[in-house]
C-alpha cells in the first residue's frame, strides 16, 4: 500500500477548488457537456460568439471533432492583446539563459510589440492565413514570438525540436508543405552550441524541400553561418522597417492553429493537427486549475517548446491566462546539478512542471541537486511525459519540494492538446505513482482486448469515451490514418495506446504503453511496475524493461539499468537486484538478463525508446527504425556492443 498525501492546509487555504467542488463540476461536465463547455468557453475572448458548442462523433467511418464551430477568435490576441488593458507592464515571459548570469524579463506590452513586428515581417514575405511555417529554434523568447506571430496572421506553425537531424527536418517540412522555416544561427545548451542554421541548410540542400521559399534566421550566438541569397533572411532585418501594429486575423474556431509531429517513440511521426477555439479553451482552463495558478505567481514549465507540453504549458495556456511564464534555454544539470533549484530561487518560482527523466537524472546524484538552493518559493510541482516511479515521486516531493508541495502527475498526449488525467492541488489526495482522476469533461474507461468496458477496480486499455475541446482534429493530410490509429482498435472510443489500472478509490495508474506490455509464461506484466521496483533499489538510477524471445517463457525479461553515480557494478550487485525485484514484486517479474549501461536511448522530450531497446534485446539490429529523433543516437551503438547474451 502506498502512502496517501492529503491536501496540505496551506494549499487548501487559497486553492481555487476543493474536493467537493471538483466532484460537483466534474459531474456537471459529464451530465451536461454542452452546458459546461458553453459556460467555460467564455474564458476566451471571441470576436464572434459561438452558438454551437459540441459537434463530435467517434463513430467508425465518420469520426469528426468540432467545437465552438461558428465562433471566431485569434489565439495570439488571447495570449497578448487582451492583457494590455490591465496588465501591460506585467512580466509575460521570464527568460533564463543557458549561462546563469543571463536573463531577461518581457512584459505583455513588449511581447505585443515583438510579436506584431515579426508578424508584419512574415506578411512582407507573402506568408498569410493557412500557410504552414516550420519553426526550428532554441529555447529563446523569439521561439514564442514566432509561434504567436504565426497565430496572429493565421499561419499554421509546426515546431520541430531543436535537436532533430536534417532528415527529420526535411520530412516534417515536406509532410506539411511548409512555405517558410524560422530558425537561429545557433542554439545554446549545457555550455555548448548547436548549429541550427547548418542543420536547416542540410535539410534544404539538393532541393529536398521544394515547397520551402524562405528561411528566416534569428541571431542568437552570432556564430558563423552560410548564406543562400534569395532564400535566407535575417530576423532583425525583416523587422527593420515594419510597424508595431498588426491586426490579429479573424480565425474560425476550427481553423488549424498548429501541426505538431509526435515524438516518435512508437514509429513514423504523426502530424497531429490542433485547431484554435477548443484548444485555447482547454489549454488555458487546464493550466489554471491543474496548477491552481494564482495571479502574480511565477510559473515554470521546464519542457522544450518543440514538445506539446511547451505549446500548451509554456506558451498558449499560461499566456492566455495572463500568467508569468518562465522559459529556460539550458539543461537541468548545467553548470551544476543544482541548476533547477537555483533558477527557482533566482526568479522566485511558485510552480514547477517537469518530467520524470529530469527528476531521475537529479536523483541519481543523491541530494546534491537540493544543496545550492532553498526553493522556498515553490508551492506546486508537476510531472509529465512518463509514469513517475513512486521512488522518484517521493524524492521530488522531499528533496525539491521540501515536503510541502503537492505533485500533479499529469497524464496526456500530443493528441490530447491538454492534460486529461491529473490531481488538482486543492482537491486531490495524492498517491505517489498515480495520475489520480480525470479532468473536467474527460470520460476515461478501461477496456479488455475485446473492447468491453471494465467497471470498478480493473486493468486494461485506456480509452476516452467522448470528445473534449482540446482533442486533435485529424492527422495532417491523412484523416484515414487518424481514424485507423485512434478509433479502430475499439469502436466508438478514442484509444490512447496506453494501459492503466483503476484502484478502489477510482484513481488511475498508467502502466505504460500497451505495446510495451510483456507476456511472461502467460502473465501480462506492465513495464512501469517492474521499472518502479528496480528504481526503488538504492543502486539503480534509471531502468528500462523490455521483453525478448525466450524458448520456455515466450518472453523473457531484459532489463537495462543506469546505476546511481559512484556505484560499482559487480556480479553480486546484479544478483542482488534480481532478487530485489523477485521479492519486491513477484518471482514472475524476475529479470532474466540485466544490462548495466551509462545511458538509455531517449527522445528529445526525455522518453525512453523501448522500441529500440526491444530490437537490441532481440538481436535485430538491422531494422532499428527511425533513430533521428533520439537525443543521443550514439547510445544505441554502445548498447549493441554490450548486449547481454542469452
Ligand atoms: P509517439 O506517439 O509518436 O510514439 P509519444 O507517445 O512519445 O510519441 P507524446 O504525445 O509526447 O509522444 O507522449 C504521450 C505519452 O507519454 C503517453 O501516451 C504516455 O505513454 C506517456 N505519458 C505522458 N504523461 C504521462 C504520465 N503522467 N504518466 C504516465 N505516462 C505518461
Ligand atoms: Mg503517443
Amino acid at each position: 500500500m502506498s502512502q496517501l498525501y492529503s491536501v496540505p492546509e496551506h494549499i487548501k487555504a487559497k486553492a481555487k477548488i476543493d474536493n467537493d467542488g471538483y466532484k460537483k463540476l466534474y459531474q456537471q461536465s459529464i451530465d451536461d457537456p454542452e452546458g459546461f463547455w458553453s459556460e467555460h468557453g467564455q474564458r476566451i475572448t471571441w470576436f464572434t460568439p459561438y452558438n454551437k458548442v459540441k459537434n463530435t462523433s467517434f463513430e467508425s467511418g465518420k469520426v469528426s471533432v468540432k467545437w465552438y464551430e461558428d465562433g471566431t477568435l485569434n489565439a495570439c490576441y488571447n495570449c497578448v492583446d487582451r492583457h494590455l488593458a490591465n496588465n501591460a507592464d506585467k512580466t509575460a515571459i521570464i527568460w533564463e539563459g543557458d549561462d546563469p548570469s543571463v536573463d531577461k524579463h518581457i512584459t505583455y506590452r513588449e511581447l505585443h510589440k515583438e510579436v506584431s513586428r515579426f508578424a508584419n515581417g512574415l506578411k512582407k514575405l507573402g506568408i498569410g492565413k493557412g500557410d504552414r511555417v516550420a519553426i526550428y529554434m532554441p529555447m529563446v523568447p523569439e521561439a514564442a514570438y514566432a509561434m504567436l506571430a504565426c497565430a496572429r496572421i493565421g499561419a499554421v506553425h509546426s515546431v520541430i525540436f531543436g535537436g532533430f537531424s536534417p532528415n527529420a527536418i526535411a520530412d516534417r517540412i515536406n509532410d506539411c508543405q511548409a512555405k517558410a522555416i524560422i530558425t537561429a544561427d545557433e542554439g545554446r545548451r549545457g555550455g555548448s552550441t548547436i548549429g541550427l542554421k547548418a542543420n536547416v541548410d542540410k535539410a534544404l540542400s539538393d532541393d529536398a524541400c521544394p515547397s520551402l521559399e524562405h528561411s528566416i534566421v534569428c541571431r542568437v550566438t552570432e556564430g558563423e553561418v552560410e548564406w543562400t541569397e534569395g532564400r535566407d533572411v535575417w530576423w532583425h532585418e525583416l523587422v527593420g522597417e515594419v510597424s508595431d501594429e498588426c491586426q490579429a486575423e479573424v480565425m474560425n474556431a476550427e481553423d488549424p492553429l498548429f501541426i505538431l509531429y509526435t515524438s516518435g517513440s512508437t514509429g513514423k511521426p504523426k502530424g497531429v493537427v490542433h485547431t484554435t477555439g477548443g484548444y485555447m479553451v482547454y489549454a488555458s482552463m487546464t493550466h489554471e486549475y491543474v496548477f491552481d495558478y494564482q495571479e502574480d505567481e511565477v510559473y515554470w514549465c521546464a519542457a522544450d517548446v518543440g514538445w506539446i507540453t511547451g505549446h500548451s504549458y509554456i506558451v498558449y495556456g499560461p499566456l492566455a491566462n495572463g500568467a508569468t511564464t518562465l522559459m529556460f534555454e539550458g539543461v537541468p544539470t548545467y553548470p551544476g546539478v543544482g541548476r533547477i533549484g537555483e533558477i527557482v530561487d533566482k526568479h522566485k518560482v511558485n510552480i514547477l512542471y517537469t518530467a520524470p527523466t529530469a527528476i531521475r537524472a537529479l536523483m541519481a546524484k543523491g541530494d546534491e541537486a537540493a544543496k545550492t538552493s532553498t526553493r522556498e518559493s515553490l508551492r506546486i510541482l508537476g510531472s509529465v511525459g512518463e509514469p513517475i516511479n513512486p521512488e522518484a515521486w517521493e524524492w521530488y516531493h522531499r528533496a525539491i519540494g521540501n515536503g510541502k508541495c503537492p505533485i500533479m502527475d499529469t497524464w496526456w498526449q500530443t493528441e490530447n492538446g491538454g492534460i486529461l488525467i491529473t490531481p488538482l492541488p486543492g482537491a486531490t489526495d495524492l498517491k505517489p505513482g498515480s495520475a489520480t482522476r480525470p479532468f473536467f469533461g474527460i470520460q476515461p474507461a478501461l477496456v479488455d482486448s475485446e473492447g468491453n468496458i471494465q467497471e470498478g477496480e480493473a486493468e486494461g486499455g485506456l480509452v476516452i469515451k467522448d470528445s473534449w475541446p482540446g482533442q486533435m482534429r485529424t492527422l495532417w493530410g491523412d484523416h484515414e490514418r487518424f481514424e485507423q490509429t485512434y478509433f479502430s482498435t475499439f469502436k466508438g472510443m478514442y484509444f490512447s495506446g496506453d494501459g492503466a489500472r483503476r484502484d478502489s478509490d477510482g484513481y488511475y495508474w498508467i502502466t505504460g504503453r500497451m505495446d510495451d506490455v510483456l507476456n511472461v509464461s502467460g502473465h501480462r506484466l506492465g513495464t512501469a511496475e517492474i521499472e518502479s521496483a528496480l528504481v526503488a533499489h538504492k543502486a539503480v538510477a534509471e531502468a528500462a524493461v523490455v521483453g525478448y524471445p525466450h524458448d520456455l517463457k515466450g518472453q523473457g525479461i531484459y532489463v537495462y539499468i543506469t546505476p546511481v553515480e559512484g556505484v560499482e557494478v559487480t556480479d553480486e550487485l546484479t544478483k542482488e537486484v534480481r532478487n530485489w525485484v523477485r521479492s519486491e514484486l513477484s518471482p514472475i517479474a524476475t529479470p532474466d538478463l540485466i544490462h548495466w549501461t551509462t545511458g538509455l536511448p531517449k527522445t528529445r522530450s526525455g522518453k525512453i525508446m523501448r522500441r529500440i531497446l526491444r530490437k537490441i534485446a532481440a538481436n535485430e539490429y538491422e531494422n532499428l527504425g527511425d533513430t533521428s529523433t533520439l537525443a543521443d543516437p550514439s547510445v544505441v551503438d554502445s548498447l549493441i556492443e554490450n548486449r547481454m547474451n542469452k
